[in-house]
């Protein structure tokens, strides 16, 4: 049993497993779930948060507390579905239009046909497609989930820097009203605009274009064109926001927020504010092993620079490929990256695969891989929770990465082997790692200790000498915490 039986009536009376006020919306030795599972795996993993999908019944909600842990459910604001496209005329006319009046096919879901109903873009700015997604909203947060996730949350916004859209009325309406109020006099007058009165973009941007493919090649030459992308992204992020409010209301109690923001990219950044936390897909250029993960480390960097925290899973051709070749060792890696910059990476449990041949396919990962190391997580969470990133530089050999995390009188490196065999998928194990660190960066003592999960924790000597400190780690098989403290 990992909790008391007093906890369990607790959980089981009071309804949602909220954090108390002065706690961080999430830990930073949270450890999350991206799909719901079954007991064992929750237990095997120690999981304390499922962020994706989903709690959407009474039943699930009260099974996680039971658990222990918080629970999202979550909706997508991309489309309302083949299926429902092909039986719902409203919904299957409430689709992104582009320039040329037709809807635009979600390029990834090519599988996902209903009777021939191609998968469409539903319009974010269209009330009747707004209205679906309240409606889904109500219906996976009744059950009184914790937190509302939402999937593409950029709607519309996302067809329209290079897909074409949208050009429907309610877009053009929506934007007109944006350049009334949003943008001043200067701006408009650029754009040969003398009154707004009726202003239609789609018929200004054809005095530059005749159809979607030549639009798609002049767009960015269009006045306003900046303008346009901007009120389409403020208005996804106004309704993602939205939601918070639909979807607290159907739980009956506050909730969290998150979505699936490539925070990597600008355009993801609009809904940041409306947000409580981040779960996303961060790319990890899987093919390339250990030698391409600086945009990964970016992503984790930007979180912890703005303040929000983030739970991260690679992206769909990272797993597809690491499932194909089975290639374990390097999803370890990933594991300890995003911890070692602040932030968690989901459980690889059940895995997304998504490649161009393939399309969406699955793979489970292997739990005796991955669960020792959550369990040292939650069993060393002194050494993860409230630490933040230090600026000072840390020296270690080549193929070692080494982060610097400190808090009051306390400080921990986080030291990482890249050194990566794909072939093999290993990592080779490296002797005598000699660290060294500026002497003001650490509390001074005599000693450090080194804790990974893969082996018994250690004591070394550290030297101070000429204003800095150094130490010898004896061997780092994949990831050690070096815990100072007075
Ligand atoms: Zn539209």
């Amino acid at each position: 049993m990992r909790h008391s039986i007093a906890l369990v009536l607790l959980a089981a009376l009071a309804a949602p497993a909220v954090l108390a006020e002065d706690e961080p919306v999430m830990r930073h030795s949270e450890v999350v779930f991206m799909y719901t599972a079954d007991n064992e795996a929750y237990e095997a993993y120690d999981a304390t948060f499922l962020a994706w999908s989903g709690a959407p019944t009474e039943e699930e909600v009260e099974r996680h507390h039971e658990l222990g842990m918080r629970c999202a459910a979550s909706i997508w604001f991309l489309t309302a579905g083949a299926q429902l496209l092909h039986e719902d005329p409203v919904l299957h006319d409430a689709v992104v239009k582009d320039f040329d009046g037709n809807p635009v096919e979600v390029p990834w879901l090519f599988d996902h046909r209903h009777e021939g109903q191609e998968t469409w873009f539903g319009c974010t700015n269209n009330p009747d497609y707004q209205a679906h997604l309240r409606e889904e909203v109500r219906g996976v947060m009744n059950g009184g989930a914790d937190s509302l996730h939402i999937d593409d949350h950029l709607g519309t916004a996302q067809t329209v820097d290079h897909m074409g859209g949208c050009f429907c009325e309610h877009c053009m309406t929506g934007f007109r009203e944006y350049l009334e109020n949003e943008v001043d006099e200067e701006t408009l007058d650029d754009a040969g605009i003398e009154s707004l009165e009726d202003f239609d973009y789609h018929e200004f941007a054809r005095g530059y274009a005749d159809n979607v493919e030549e639009y798609i090649e002049v767009q960015w030459d269009i006045p306003l064109m900046e303008e346009f992308i901007e009120f389409n992204r403020e208005a996804a992020a106004a309704l993602t926001g939205e939601m918070r409010e639909v979807g607290a209301e159907a739980a009956g109690h506050p909730i969290l927020l998150s979505a699936n923001a490539w925070i990597g990219q600008e355009r993801h950044r609009t809904v940041l504010p409306y947000l409580t936390h981040v779960v996303c897909e961060n790319p990890h250029h899987a093919a390339a092993g250990t030698d391409d993960l600086g945009g990964a480390i970016g992503f984790y960097e930007f979180g912890e620079d703005y303040g929000i925290p983030v739970a991260a899973t690679a992206g769909g051709h990272d797993w597809a490929h690491a499932a194909a070749e089975e290639k374990y060792t390097l999803v370890q890696v990933w594991v300890a990256l995003a911890y070692a910059h602040g932030q968690r990476f989901m459980v690889p449990h059940r895995q997304w695969c998504f490649t161009e041949e393939l399309g969406t396919h699955w793979h489970t990962f292997p739990k005796d891989v991955y669960a020792p190391m959550y369990r040292f997580i939650r069993a060393n969470a002194e050494w993860f929770d409230g630490f933040s990133a230090a600026a000072d530089d840390v020296e270690t050999p080549d193929n070692v990465l080494a982060t610097l995390r400190t808090q009051d009188e306390k400080a921990v490196v986080h030291l990482l082997n890249l050194d990566y065999g794909a072939d093999a998928d290993e990592l080779r194990s490296q002797e005598e790692v000699r660290v060294t660190i500026p002497a003001d960066a650490i509390p001074e003592t005599e000693s450090v200790e080194l804790l990974r999960y893969d082996g018994e924790s250690e004591t070394v000597d550290v030297n101070f000498e000429d204003g800095a400190a150094s130490f010898t780690v004896p061997q780092l098989t994949v990831w050690t915490l070096a815990a100072f403290s007075e």
